[in-house]
């Protein structure tokens, strides 16, 4: 009788899952590596043992259990799988090709954990998101924001103005549905338009919703620079949505930007400090490089040229007494991020793919910002670009703090998405020694976990999911740079998420062990 059930079970796809879990769970020791478990300043040489999706054991090395998948992991580090907390990996989760979904961009440098909706961009359908990446199988751990942008064009279109009481409680209604449906906060993008148009009162109205649900303010803030209140007040802006809404902040890709405000990141390090001896949560995530990746539109064409959408915008630029003064304001939005050479157009396909923007503007014999007029007016979205625009001094300064975890802002057309972590190992760790290595380990894990509430990751303890990642600390190097960014990481020995080998012998298994980490809203905050 007993074995009738289960076969009608097993028919209907409900009992293989549980029947194999609870009888064959793999073992999987790691034997004799060199261990940082995600938060001590020291490591130790042992094992790291795996059971099913479980580390069951870390400690010096034994005898490995009969029938177990042994793992030589001498002369490497053996670590907890990276958690990279702001990411633009949600279009690759969204393919149909099952090799995109792996994320192998990510996977080969060690992480086994992203999150993804930053900046604003997240969906408020959390459910079907993650219902969707289930029904097909990805290769890593996703955690997913809801975002300011989805929600307000849901709304008020690319519109610049106010929402009046039916809108903002319209757009209140997304946010909850959102958290409810399991995100980890509320993402938003105030640099960018449609989101800049909205004011500090309706941006903290929206980010308590996510308070109220136990969700974090995550801010890819309004001004990283001096193109509108500048950074100082920015900052200012994000920590009174912290407090109003009553939630914790978090800055995404902590910088200053441009020759204006190089050199700030102590006063701005000063006021974040001040909030949190003041009792509010404040943290941030850092990408460890000089350049940031943007588009040329965002970075260059001024916000209200840019308001209720590309037809408005390019009709704007048709208008010869309009573009003059958007070019004005473009010729001083170029200077602050330091002139045309600083600028690297790395849009595939085009005839300036790899140029600087000085460059193509000579060939063409245009001022830069007329070239950069024509790419926005030609391009077939605004022309991706890498903006040279951070000292070495301020990325290492925010480096050190301890509120400070790292994160690749990874997309399409800039190394980070392939090589962040292996870039702060070699460059911040080996290189300029501005961190040690168990810093650089913590800050990409534990760390991590921790100030986002991952309650089950981001350390080797029993009892904690088997994320782990095995490294040649020799090897382990970035391949990926400004001008060729498709580059795989190398130096990664084996990857296991979720228990589950992602990576052997240091090539991809074409597993896909990837789970959705659904936050849960306290107790009565969520209709159900
Ligand atoms: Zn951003």
């Amino acid at each position: 009788m007993m074995s009738s059930l289960l076969a009608v079970l097993a028919a209907a796809g409900l009992a293989t899952g549980a029947t194999a879990q609870a009888g064959t769970a793999t073992t999987t020791v790691l034997t004799g590596g060199t261990i940082y478990d995600g938060s001590s300043p020291k490591p130790l040489v042992g094992d790291v043992v795996l059971r099913g999706d479980t580390i069951v054991y870390v400690g010096p090395s034994r005898k490995a259990p009969r029938g177990a998948h042994v793992v030589d992991a001498r002369g490497m580090i053996v670590a907890p799988g990276f958690i990279d907390p702001h990411t633009h990996a949600g279009r690759f989760l969204g393919s149909t090709d099952a090799q995109v979904r792996l994320n192998l961009a990510w996977m080969m440098q060690g992480v086994t954990t992203i999150f993804t909706g930053v900046d604003g961009g997240g969906t408020p359908d959390v459910a079907s998101f993650f219902d969707d990446l289930e029904a097909r199988g990805f290769g890593l751990n996703v955690a997913a924001y809801v975002g300011f942008s989805p929600v307000r064009r849901a709304v008020l279109g690319d519109d610049a103005r106010a929402p009046d009481d039916k809108e903002l409680n319209a757009m209140k209604a997304l946010v909850a549905k959102g958290m409810c449906e399991g995100a980890i906060g509320f993402s938003t993008g105030l640099f960018y338009a449609p989101q800049s148009f909205a004011k500090t009162g309706e941006v903290a109205a929206l980010a308590a919703e996510a308070g109220k649900r136990g969700g974090i303010y995550d801010t890819h803030q309004r001004d990283e620079a001096t193109y509108t209140i500048g950074i100082a007040k920015s900052v200012e802006e994000a920590l009174e949505i912290g407090r109003d809404g009553h939630l914790p902040v978090h800055f995404a890709h902590i910088k200053v930007l441009g020759v204006d405000v190089q050199g700030q990141s102590g006063a701005i390090i000063e006021l974040i400090d001040k909030a949190r001896a003041s009792g509010q949560v404040v943290t941030a995530d850092q990408y460890p490089w000089d350049a940031s990746g943007t588009s040329l539109q965002a970075s260059l064409l001024p916000g209200w040229a840019q308001d209720g959408g590309r037809e408005p915008m390019l009709a704007r630029l048709e208008d010869p007494v309009t573009r003059a003064k958007i070019e004005t304001e473009m010729r001083e939005n170029l200077r602050r991020r330091g002139g045309a050479h600083a600028l690297l157009l790395t849009d595939p396909g085009h005839e300036w793919t790899a140029m600087r923007l000085d460059e193509i503007a000579a060939r063409w014999t245009l001022d830069p910002v007329a070239a950069a007029i024509r790419i926005i007016r030609d391009g077939d979205r605004s022309g991706k670009v890498v903006s040279f625009n951070m000292a070495e001094g301020d990325i290492a300064t925010f480096m050190r703090q301890p509120w400070v975890v790292t994160s690749s802002d990874g997309s399409e057309g800039h190394p980070r998405m392939y090589a962040t972590f292996p870039q702060k190992y070699a460059h911040y760790v080996k290189e300029a020694e501005v961190i040690d290595l168990a810093t650089f380990i913590n800050s990409s894990t534990g760390r991590t976990a921790d100030m986002f509430g991952l309650t089950d990751r981001g350390h080797l303890k029993p009892g904690y999911k088997a994320d782990v990642v095995v490294f040649d600390p020799a090897r382990y190097r970035p391949v990926a740079t400004y001008v060729q960014p498709r580059e795989l990481t190398v130096g990664v020995e084996s990857l296991f998420v979720n228990g589950r080998a992602a990576v052997l012998g240091s090539q991809p298994t074409g597993v896909a062990a990837g789970r959705a980490i659904r936050r849960s809203a306290p107790p009565g905050t969520c209709p159900g």
